[in-house]
């Protein structure tokens, strides 16, 4: 009687499935500051954090995107990128060695059907 071998077998695989693809619908803003992942937020989910302290990167996810608003670092780079949304984009300050990552989502296959 191997049921319970095999019933956990699937429940890990579950598991793991769950874990690498975090569903259809929703991707994330994955924050990544001197090469170490510190946050990762749903862009289903309006929110405005602050990233850092005295360097700061204050990001907003807004209608399924996420942008950099306002930020203290020299150039404003990642200010000036703008909102993106699609799985890959990114954007990059430079002087904060902060990224912010696009991940996970499946690119609209129809542009402008928002607007
Ligand atoms: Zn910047």
């Amino acid at each position: 009687m191997d049921i319970f071998l095999i019933a956990g077998v699937l429940l890990a695989a579950a598991v793991l499935y769950l874990l690498f693809r975090p569903g259809e619908t929703g991707a994330w803003a994955v924050v990544t500051i001197d090469g170490q992942e510190t946050a990762r937020y749903p862009l289903s989910q309006d929110i405005t954090v602050t990233l850092g302290d005295a360097d700061y990167n204050i990001l907003m996810i807004s209608d399924h995107a996420a942008s950099i608003t306002d930020a203290n670092c020299g150039d404003h780079t990642c200010v000036h990128t703008g909102a993106v949304r699609r799985d890959g984009e990114a954007i990059v300050c430079l002087p904060h060695r902060l990224i912010v990552r696009i991940e996970g989502g499946e690119t609209p296959s129809v542009d402008g059907m928002a607007g």
